[in-house]
Formats: C-alpha cells, sequence, structure tokens
C-alpha cells in the first residue's frame, strides 16, 4: 500500500486498533465503580501501547502482541496472570495469532509455565514450520526461543480459586465469560474474560491475536476456540481481521471468526453485518459471546450478543475509546 501524505508530509494513512476484555452478563448493576475503573484504566493501558506501535510505523502483529501482553499481565482479565483453573485445579492456557499480510498463523494450547502465551504463539509463527504447539512441547519450544518461563504459581488468583471451588461444588462448567444470571451480585470473578486484538498498520495489513485461561472447572486438557485459527483468531488483508470471546466450543463449530471473514470477502457482506450473522449461527446453537472485526481501511466493529463486552479502540486521533456495557 502507497503511504498517503498530508501537505505537511505527515502519513495519514489508517491506523486502527481494537481490543475486547471478554463478553458476558456485564451490567452496570453488577460492576462497581472501582472495578470499571480498573478495568477501563488497563483497556486503555492495552490500546495506548498498541497504538505507540502503529503510530511509529511498526506492523499490525507488533501492536496487537503489545495490546495483548498488557491484558495478560494483569490479573483483572482470563488469560496470563489471572486466569481461570481447570478441573485438576491447573491452569493452562491458549492463545493464537496470524498476520493477514501472508496468512501466516501460530498458536499454542494448554500451557502452563509462558508468561505471555500471545508471545509463544508470535515464536511458533515465525521461528518454527508450524502452526500449532501444545502442552509440554509448546512449553519447552518457549524456553528454547528465550520467553520468560514462570513458575506455575505466578498465574494464580484467589479469586480464580474460589472460582473453581464454587463450579465443583455447583457441578457446574462455568463459562468464564458468563455471570450466573439470577444472582444479584455474582462474584466479580465471573466476569472477566479472554482478550484479543485486531490491528490496522500503516502499512495497510491486518493482524488479529487472542489469548484465554478457558472456563473454569474445564476438563484438563480441553482445547477452546482462542488458540484454534478460524475460531477464534483470524486474519486476512483481502477481508478482515476478527478476535472471538464466548462459548469456546460452539465458536469452533461455527468456525466463528473465519465464517465472519469469508462472509466479508465472498458474499461482500458490512463488518457489522457479518459479525451479527456469526453471532446468530451461534445463538442458534446455544452459545453466545463477542467478535471484533477490522478491515483494511481502518473500518470497525465491535459486535456482542451478551450484556456487555469489555471492549476498545484507538485511531489516527488517538482518542481512546473504551466501553464495557451493551
Ligand atoms: N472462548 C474462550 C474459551 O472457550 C472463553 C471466553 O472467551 O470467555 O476458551
Amino acid at each position: 500500500m502507497i503511504a498517503r501524505t498530508n501537505t505537511a508530509g505527515v502519513d495519514t494513512s489508517p491506523i486502527r486498533l481494537v481490543i475486547h476484555g471478554g463478553a458476558g452478563t456485564i451490567t452496570r448493576s453488577k460492576l462497581t465503580a472501582e472495578l470499571e475503573q480498573a478495568y477501563t484504566q488497563v483497556l486503555a493501558q492495552s490500546l495506548t501501547a498498541g497504538h505507540s506501535v502503529l503510530e511509529a510505523g511498526g506492523s499490525s502483529i507488533d501492536a496487537v502482541i503489545a495490546a495483548i501482553v498488557v491484558m495478560e499481565d494483569s490479573p483483572l482479565f482470563n488469560a496470563g496472570k489471572g486466569a481461570v483453573f481447570s478441573n485438576a485445579g491447573g491452569i493452562e492456557l491458549d492463545a493464537s495469532i496470524m498476520d493477514g499480510s501472508t496468512l501466516m498463523a501460530g498458536s499454542v494450547a494448554a500451557v502452563t509455565t509462558i508468561r505471555n502465551p500471545i508471545r509463544a504463539a508470535h515464536a511458533v509463527m515465525t521461528n518454527s514450520e508450524h502452526v500449532m504447539l501444545m502442552g509440554q512441547g509448546a512449553d519447552a519450544f518457549a524456553a528454547e526461543k528465550g520467553l520468560e518461563i514462570v513458575d506455575s504459581s505466578y498465574f494464580y488468583t484467589q479469586f480464580r480459586w474460589n472460582q473453581l471451588q464454587k463450579a465443583i461444588a455447583e457441578e457446574r462448567l462455568l463459562q468464564d465469560h458468563d455471570m450466573v444470571p439470577d444472582t444479584p451480585q455474582p462474584d466479580a470473578d465471573e466476569k472477566r474474560g479472554t482478550v484479543g486484538a485486531v490491528a490496522l498498520d500503516r502499512h495497510g495489513n491486518l493482524a488479529a491475536g487472542t489469548s484465554t485461561g478457558g472456563l473454569t472447572n474445564k476438563r484438563f486438557g480441553r482445547v477452546g476456540d482462542s488458540s484454534i485459527i478460524g475460531a477464534g483468531t483470524y486474519a486476512d488483508n483481502r477481508s478482515v481481521a476478527v478476535s472471538a470471546t464466548g462459548t469456546g466450543e460452539i465458536f469452533i463449530r461455527t468456525v466463528a471468526a473465519f465464517n465472519t471473514a469469508a462472509q466479508v470477502r465472498l458474499q461482500h457482506i458490512p463488518l457489522t453485518e457479518a459479525a451479527d450473522n456469526t453471532l446468530a449461527e451461534i445463538a442458534a446453537i446455544g452459545g453466545d459471546g463477542g467478535l471484533i472485526v477490522l478491515d483494511a481501511k481502518g473500518n470497525y466493529a465491535m459486535r456482542f450478543n451478551t450484556r456487555g463486552m469489555f471492549r476498545g479502540t484507538i485511531g489516527n486521533d488517538g482518542i481512546v475509546r473504551v466501553g464495557i456495557f451493551s
């Protein structure tokens, strides 16, 4: 893409970053002012981190990583530190990334010692012949590539532990992004989610990434949509970059991210409508959640069929826009 400059010689090619931090029954009455502020702050930090990369002429891939690392490092989100526990009392993280200019992709599943799984997904994409590594092999690969390795205790947070005990007691599989509908004051921990980002850089290239701890009380070894290219993450310069959050099994069955991109590329359906079509398919077989979508012109959509989704966007003007409720 040819860079656009204005009369002052400033590059005015569109740049855009869109992020999410999970979707669910997130309503004003269920989120304290303090928590709302804390979420808003981390979302803004994530947007600013990714925007700095894009503004400096960096790649959409690097912007996606920068934005996601901020949320992985925050205990507020179900990714990296603060991730949910499996039924075996461990933490198993899934992440994936895709470059829309080359259709290169990388992912890791069920990793337990990598501080920032999104960096490991990127290393698989750039430093291996593979697209997906899982479990011990992925952990070993990340160590070999010099990524930061932590003791599994690093990911531990008390509220996630309590959440597991509750899920076990109720014999439930907790959709991390879901809250108990009839509970007036559900635990704050039940509304923290998977994180994702989509970005457009000055060169007109799209990228997408997603990172999660999955579901509370999931069977150990379970892998969700977030590490599956086409389900939780997809990017193609010819259509859109997409990152998903929601009921992973159903996002896999509807191939949610690719489904959305295919509607845009093959049927020329506008972004918002494409995302809503995918979410309707998901709802029809019992799922819910959200999608962020971005095209190479900078058009974007942040859609969800839940009560709320932690989300935000930033573009050329550098103004941070954050939303939580519907
Ligand atoms: N999609 C994630 C998973 O199923 C969970 C979420 O987005 O809340 O692992």
